[in-house]
């Protein structure tokens, strides 16, 4: 999953990449809302974090103009401790969810997997689940008929995007778009390399190759 992350207090930003990136989320980061309106209108993110006071352009305007041009996005704003009129407005401008600073990472972590679980239609479930697998987020492995298999860190980032994404075609490059952020190097072979070693940890019909367009998560039933 990849996200954005607007906040301009750099210590904080630096605490909450380094969190996140351990979590397996791809994460830009931007500072200015200006550059924030432009990217996160123009960039394929899974979910955003928006503080609200920033230099070039106000958060909640930010979020406003995103909003009124369609963008769905789940966005998390991070909001000044004891400013209830700085959360209405957020949530009235189009906010998901919000976080009052100071927080717990694990809340914000927390919080994050919930957004992204509703944004899927999987708002009843405690945990990842698709198909006869169970994804512990926090512990980064898969239950599959309550045997425990261990993933490496690019494994569980790619299993999680395909369990969020049951029964979708996706192409490599659309993969490669969500499992890196804007500064890696985006190689679609490898997404073909974890594929592969997904299907041999979980079963080959775990994941279908189509032809020329991409690959099918199917999970396993039972
Ligand atoms: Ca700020």
């Amino acid at each position: 999953m990849r996200l954005l992350l607007v906040e301009d207090h750099v210590p904080l930003a630096d605490e909450l990449l380094a969190g996140l990136g351990r979590q397996g989320y791809a994460v830009d980061w931007l500072a200015d809302g200006r550059d924030a309106a432009y990217q996160g209108a123009t960039e394929p993110y899974d979910l955003i974090i928006l503080d609200l006071g920033l230099p070039g352009k106000p958060g909640l305007e930010v979020l406003r103009e995103w909003r009124a041009a369609g963008l769905a996005t789940p966005v998390l704003i991070l909001t000044a401790r004891g400013s209830w009129a700085e959360r209405i407005d957020g949530l009235k401008a189009g906010a998901d969810d919000y976080l009052t600073k100071p927080f717990h990472p694990e809340e914000l972590q927390l919080r994050i997997q919930a957004l992204l679980r509703r944004a899927h239609g999987m708002a009843n479930q405690p945990c990842l689940e698709a198909a006869g697998l169970q994804l512990d987020e926090a512990r980064q492995c898969v239950s599959q008929r309550g045997r425990e298999i261990d993933l490496t860190a690019a494994e569980f980032r790619l299993l999680r995007y395909f369990m969020l994404h049951p029964g979708q075609i996706l192409s490599k490059s659309h993969l490669a778009e969500h499992l890196y952020d804007g500064e890696s190097e985006r190689d679609s072979n490898v997404i073909e390399v974890h594929v592969n070693h997904l299907r041999r940890k979980l079963g080959r019909e775990v994941i279908e190759t189509r032809r020329g367009q991409g690959y099918r998560f199917h999970g396993v039933a039972g």
